[in-house]
């Protein structure tokens, strides 16, 4: 069975005193919830803090970006060597990345191994931008995605992949349950053809884009839906609170 899985992606929001109360809200919120894994990833600086907060608690922690590089003459990034101790996971290939940042298939699988080299578990984002979706292109696209994505790299339990539709993010318009539920499974047969079915089954895939606490369960209760990446909601503590007892409730 694979594991529920959420993660909150607060993106470039909150300042780190922000970051500290948020976090403190939803450690206190979540204590009795068991069963999921967790993840917070606040912007780079507060990581620190957030990971502190949150260190007694079954809450863990992820950066939003890394280099594939240990270290140089890369100004404003950061290594993965750098994350090792701070936090257990790091997005990477984020479709705001892509876009604002050209970030390419093949940069994202050098960032997923060196995270893998160095002990932090890559959350890998994979998805369709409308117009690809228009011209009936999406499950093409994510096929290669996923495949140059996981380039060279065996099968690892710490592996996540998170289906974000660019059309669906932040936009209020998520993907219908059965869109989702499509690609996701179109994802596992992908990591069943690459590393076998059982293996499959124990790598979460998650679905992110304009996840609440309204769509949530609809989403949840799809097959090959083991959880959510969760942008804008992730910075109301009551409704990620909701979404993760939801995402419990109905995948345990
Ligand atoms: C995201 O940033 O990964 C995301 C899914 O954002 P939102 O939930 O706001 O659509």
């Amino acid at each position: 069975m694979s594991r529920p899985f959420v993660a909150g992606n607060w993106k470039m929001n909150t300042t780190v005193a922000e970051a500290k109360v948020l976090a403190s809200h939803l450690r206190d919120d979540l204590r009795d919830v068991n069963e999921i894994e967790i993840v917070l990833c606040p912007p780079f600086i507060s990581l620190a803090e957030v990971s502190n907060v949150v260190e007694n608690s079954r809450i863990k922690t992820g950066a939003q970006n890394m280099h594939y590089e240990d270290k140089g003459a890369f100004t404003g990034e950061v290594s993965a060597a750098m994350l090792t101790g701070l936090c257990q996971y790091v997005i990477l290939g984020h479709s705001e990345r892509r876009r604002d940042f050209g970030e390419s298939d093949e940069f994202i699988n050098r960032k997923a191994k060196k995270a893998l080299e160095l002990g932090i578990n890559p959350i890998i984002c994979v998805g369709e931008v409308l117009a690809e979706r228009e011209h009936g292109r999406e499950r093409e696209v994510v096929s290669a995605s996923v495949s140059q994505c996981l380039a060279d790299i065996v099968f690892d339990e710490r592996l996540v992949i998170a289906y974000e539709p660019v059309w669906a993010i932040g936009t209020g318009l998520a993907a219908t349950p059965g869109e989702a539920q499509g690609m996701c499974s179109l994802i596992r047969s992908l990591l069943a053809d690459r590393f076998g079915n059982e293996n499959a089954r124990l790598v979460p895939i998650i679905y992110g884009g304009s996840v609440s606490a309204g769509n949530v369960s609809e989403l949840a209760r799809e097959a090959d839906i083991d959880g959510g990446l969760i942008g804008g909601a992730s910075l109301d503590p009551e409704q990620f609170s909701e979404i993760v007892r939801t995402i419990v409730r109905i995948r345990r």
